[in-house]
This record gives structure tokens, C-alpha cells and sequence, in this order.
């Protein structure tokens, strides 16, 4: 959540930090702001309520943006504080010398707030940000010919809660100061500049090659040359990395959306996450990232999976995966919950933890929590270096490409193939026959092209969309490896189109939330044609009963159904647990397709960001 950018170099800053803010848009956009040096060597801030279109046309419009060659940019997920042009970042020192941009929250921001008031500071904003700003102002003015990164040291080492920063100042016009505690910052090394972010994608137009800051760093960047030191002064060695994404993979590449593009990419990212895992032909599983650990994993008494949002649900199926295929027994947490109650995990035990973005801040607790009780992490995660990635013992990486739509759709699958193979590798090591292992291969080899099969009908769904748009409520079921789905497909419908959605156990249905059934209330059902099938159908049944309105999703081939259910819409067959990645493709589409036929703004929904980088 929240987007930071930095440019330091020869070329005019003001533009690069928009294009950059541009694409870091869906880590938030309740405001944008720029910082810069101006006429005379002083700052020049430009910040407002808005996305960063809004800034660009009023930056153009202000006809003075500074031709400076050093910057930093915002844009704002709001924790304290409206989205308001008061509450944007930059936030500046009461002498307007030293601005700050900040991703995270800090959390004894009241306590300091009232002493740095106490010593004549003067708050702008309703911000826990701004507290920072004053803090290093009163700490550099303390300690006459002190360096600004030293007072921006100390102020940190004050500061509770978590942080990524990017601070100027007017004083020292030739440097910038990046640290970190929670919230990621990504250095890129270019020729004579360098660049700072939130994450890889504003970079990749610029350079290959960066460093991804680790918790407790600090970063001091000029023309000439970078270093990194430990936030307690000591100097580290800053490790460069390959930065491996096109540019292609970040623009919308003529879908009118990134969700609606990352719908489609998911035949093609299938192929990805399996490449050179799944090999039908030898009959193996290879998963390099825990074929270490894979005796370790085999032999736990317990498989814990942490994980929060749309991940939590790809956890579910992983519960039911594992269990199948592995006989391990498995528990599933939202991450939030687990950090807050007495979990039984030690040494023995296993985690998973699974974060699109890899920086998850729930996640990354009950992962770290995990870790100090001993237990094995592994981490499944898409953002390749991120924070998930790097502390986790062992790991699968999703291969999704970069996910841009704030509501999660390719992650979701690739997570959950990621899961199967996981469960697939797990069970060849344990009770799963070889026959078994060797359908399951074949039916997960198969999966993109049933995929793309279900795709290429996407105008059903449009269509069907059009007669679901106009309810305000609705209700998803599904039984087994379709519970979770049906949780995913309410999710979606929410995120995106605001509409209250629920999702339940089809048997849960009859013990409560059949009292809200009546000609007004949508429900989709998802009903293949598996050992639940007949159950489903009775409870289709029960809701007609009751005037409600039906949308299954069914297995081809399956006439009955038609009669049953208002709309149909029809998958291929498949294994089991295959059949979740097949239902939730049409739920994800229904999903845009109402959102965009409601007027909401698809890749942006209100309040939501992506990374959630707060607990
Ligand atoms: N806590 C800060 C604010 O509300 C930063 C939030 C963010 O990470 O975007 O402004």
C-alpha cells in the first residue's frame, strides 16, 4: 500500500516521478504529491486529493515545475487522516526544508506528536506520517554539523511501527536518504542515477539492476555512487540483483483493464508456474525452491497455512490438497489471527505462508512468528525478491508476472496450482500411488487448455452479468474443493462492484442465510458434476423454493442442470481438484463484468490498495 518513488541523476525528476507514480498506482491513489528543489534552492511541493492524472494536469497547469534533476513522489493509501490535499505527502518541516514521503504506519505517532508540539512543531496534517518530518527537523537541529542522514538515524531509531521513507532536503540539495522497516523500498542503479520505489515496475523502463533494501536499512544515494548502512550506522553490503520483468507485463496491452487482462493471461501463466516443475514425461514433480526440505516437510506432524484476503482462500484449497494427495494434516489462519492467539507450532511444524506481493505485513508477522518457534517456512509468493521470499527457509515462487488490478485473479490460481504441485510432491513421498500421481500430473497438464476453453466464452458471462448487474446483494455456495471458491467469487464481487456478496458452504446454507433468500437475491452455485453433485442440486432446489434466483456453474454435458438453475454456465470436466481453477474463472469475469456494468472503476476500488503493507 502506497507508493513511493525517487529519482536522483541528470534528467529532469519531475517527469520520471509521475511515470512512476503512474505505475505504482495500485498501491494507492486517495492522493499524489511531488518534492523537489525549486527557485533559490528551495523546495518545490506539489501535493493534492486525486490520482496522479489530477497532479500531472495540475502540475502542467501551475506552468512552474522546476527543471530539477533530483525528486521524490508519493501516492497515498490513507491509514490516519482523510484522503485530502492536507493529509498528501510530501509532508514538510515548518522551515520547508526537509520533505518526507512514508509507506507504513507509525504507531507511537501520538505520544511523539505532542512532545515535538510541546517543543513549538506545528502540524499541517492529521497524517502519522508528518510526526517524522518534524522529529528529524528537531533531532538535525540538535546536533550542530551533524550529517542529515544521522538525524534521520536517530529520529528512526524512535519511531515505533513500520516504515518505508524516502526523505530531501533543501540543506543538502545533492542527496536523498531511503530506509525501511516493513514496508519495501527497491533501489535501481542506473549510469550516474538512481532511482528508489516501492516496488520493481516503476524501474524496469530505467535499468536491469537493483537492490531491494532489507528491514533495518538505510540507504544514502548521490550522483556519484550509493551506500547502505544498517539503520544502527553499521555498514552493509548491498547485494545487486537482476530485475526480471518486461515492460510489456506492466501496461494494459489493449484490455480495457489490467484485471481483465490478468483474467486472460491465466491459460498462459498456468504454463508458467508448471514450466519445468510438471513433467508428465518423466512422471516427476520438481520444485526446486524446498527440494531441500522436502524430507522435512514429508515427516511434519502439522502443515499450517498463514495467509490473508484472496491468498486465504488459495489456502483453503491448499488445506484440502494436502490432505488428499499428502495425508499430512493441515490448518489454515487468516495471518492476522494466528499472531493473535496462542498458536501450537514448534519445531516439528511447517508453514506456509502465501502473499502475492510478498510483503504482506500479517503475513510477514505470523511468518516471523512461525520462525522463532522453529518451525520451516515456506513462502509461495509472486514478488521475486520480496521480503516473504527472502525470510522464508525454502519456497515456490508463483511466476504470475506482475499482478497490476488491485482485485487478485492470476495470483489466485497460480498460488493454488502452486499448491497442488506442492501437495502432488508431498503425497509421491508418502502414500500417493504412482498411479494416482501420474492422472494428477496429466489433469494439471491439461489445465490451460480447459482454461482457455472457458475464456474464449467470455461473452456468456457479459451476457449473464447484464442480468445479475442490477442486485444488491447476493449469495455464492459451493461444497468442497468449491467452498473456497465460492468465498473467492463473493470477494471478487465486493472488491470490485460493491456489492454485498457471501459465500458459504452449500450445506451451511439452510442454517441461516436461507432466511435472505427471496426473488431479490441472486445466488450462484457452484455444482460439477463430482460425489457432492446430488447434494448441490437439492440445495439449488431449496433456493428456488424460495423464489431465489439461480446461477450455476455445472460440468459440460450436464442437461439436467438447465432446468434446475435461472443460468447456466458450463466448464469441462476435470479431476476435482482441478475444477476450483475452472470455477473461479467465470466468477472472476462475473465479477468485472457487474463492477463494469455498475460504472465502478475496475483496476481502482474505492478504499482498497494492493500490498497491503499495514497490519
Ligand atoms: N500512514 C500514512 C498515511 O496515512 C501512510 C499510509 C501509506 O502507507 O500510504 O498517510
Amino acid at each position: 500500500m502506497c507508493g513511493i518513488v525517487g529519482y536522483i541523476g541528470s534528467r529532469k525528476a519531475a517527469p520520471l516521478l509521475l511515470q512512476g507514480l503512474k505505475r505504482l498506482e495500485y498501491r494507492g491513489y486517495d492522493s499524489a504529491g511531488v518534492a523537489m528543489p525549486g527557485e533559490g534552492g528551495r523546495l518545490w511541493v506539489h501535493k493534492q486529493k486525486g490520482d496522479v492524472a489530477a497532479l500531472e494536469a495540475a502540475m502542467g497547469a501551475s506552468g512552474d515545475v522546476p527543471p530539477a534533476t533530483i525528486g521524490i513522489g508519493h501516492t497515498r493509501w490513507a491509514t490516519h487522516g482523510d484522503p485530502s490535499d492536507r493529509n498528501s505527502h510530501p509532508h514538510v518541516s515548518m522551515d520547508g526544508s526537509i520533505a518526507l514521503i512514508h509507506n507504513g504506519i507509525i504507531e507511537n505517532h501520538a505520544a511523539l506528536r505532542i512532545e515535538l508540539e510541546e517543543h513549538g512543531y506545528r502540524f499541517m496534517s492529521d497524517t502519522d506520517s508528518e510526526v517524522l518530518v518534524h522529529l528529524i527537523d528537531h533531532l538535525w537541529k540538535q546536533i550542530p554539523f551533524a550529517a542529515f542522514e544521522s538525524a534521520i538515524r536517530q529520529a528512526l531509531s524512535v519511531v515505533e511501527g513500520a516504515y518505508g521513507v524516502c526523505v530531501v532536503s533543501s540543506r543538502e540539495p545533492d542527496m536523498i536518504v531511503v530506509a525501511r522497516h516493513g514496508s519495501p523500498i527497491v533501489i535501481g542503479i542506473g549510469e550516474g542515477e538512481y532511482f528508489v520505489a516501492s516496488d520493481a515496475a516503476p524501474l524496469v523502463e530505467y535499468t536491469r539492476r537493483a537492490v531491494y533494501l532489507a528491514d533495518g536499512e538505510m540507504a544514502v544515494l548521490r550522483r556519484d555512487g550509493f551506500s547502505v548502512q544498517s539503520i544502527g550506522s553499521v555498514k552493509q553490503e548491498a547485494a545487486v540483483v537482476e530485475l526480471d520483468i518486461e515492460l510489456e507485463e506492466i501496461e494494459k496491452g489493449g484490455y480495457e483493464h489490467f484485471m481483465l487482462k490478468e483474467i486472460f493471461e491465466q491459460p498462459e501463466v498456468m504454463r508458467d508456474v508448471m514450466r519445468g516443475r510438471v513433467l508428465p514425461g518423466e512422471g516427476i514433480i520438481q520444485l526446486g525452491g524446498v527440494s531441500g526440505y522436502l524430507a522435512a516437510l514429508r515427516s511434519a506432524p502439522r502443515i499450517h497455512i498463514c495467509a490473508c484476503g484472496t491468498s486465504w482462500h488459495a489456502g483453503l484449497i491448499g488445506e484440502y490438497l494436502i490432505e488428499e494427495f499428502a495425508r499430512i494434516p493441515v490448518e489454515v489462519d487468516y495471518a492476522s489471527e494466528f499472531r493473535y492467539r496462542s498458536p501450537l507450532i514448534g519445531p516439528e511444524d511447517v508453514m506456509v505462508v502465501i502473499s502475492q506481493s510478498g510483503e504482506t505485513a500479517d503475513t510477514l508477522a505470523a511468518m516471523r512468528m512461525a520462525k522463532e518457534r522453529g518451525a520451516t517456512v515456506l513462502g509461495i509468493c509472486n514478488v521475486v525478491g520480496s521480503t516473504i521470499a527472502r525470510e522464508s527457509d525454502c519456497g515456490i515462487y508463483t511466476h504470475a508476472g506482475p499482478e497490476i488490478g488491485v482485485a487478485s485473479t492470476k495470483a489466485f490460481s497460480a498460488q493454488v496450482v502452486v499448491l497442488a504441485m506442492l501437495a502432488l510432491a508431498l503425497g509421491r513421498g508418502r502414500a500417493l500411488t504412482e498411479e494416482r500421481f501420474g492422472e494428477a500430473v496429466r489433469e494439471l497438464h491439461e489445465l490451460p487448455g480447459k482454461m482457455r476453453r472457458i475464456l474464449e466464452r467470455h461473452q456468456e458471462v457479459e451476457r449473464i452479468a447484464g442480468e445479475y448487474a442490477g442486485a444488491d446483494h447476493a449469495l455464492y455456495l459451493g461444497r468442497g474443493y468449491n467452498f473456497p471458491v465460492a468465498l473467492e467469487g463473493a470477494l471478487k464481487l465486493k472488491e470490485i462492484s460493491y456489492v454485498h456478496a457471501e459465500g458459504y458452504p452449500a450445506a451451511e446454507m439452510k442454517h441461516g442465510p436461507i432466511a435472505l433468500i427471496d426473488e431479490e437475491m441472486p445466488v450462484v452455485v457452484l455444482a460439477p458434476q463430482d460425489a457432492n453433485y446430488r447434494k448441490v442440486r437439492s440445495n439449488i432446489e431449496e433456493v428456488r423454493a424460495r423464489g431465489g434466483r439461480v446461477l450455476a456453474v455445472a460440468t459440460e454435458g450436464d442437461r439436467e442442470i438447465a432446468r434446475a438453475a435461472d443460468h447456466v454456465f458450463y466448464v469441462p470436466d476435470a479431476a476435482p481438484f482441478i475444477v476450483p481453477l475452472l470455477c473461479v474463472l467465470p466468477l472472476q469475469l462475473l465479477s468485472y463484468h457487474v463492477a463494469a456494468l455498475r460504472g465502478c472503476n475496475v483496476d481502482r476500488p474505492r478504499n482498497l490498495a494492493k500490498s497491503v503493507t499495514v497490519e
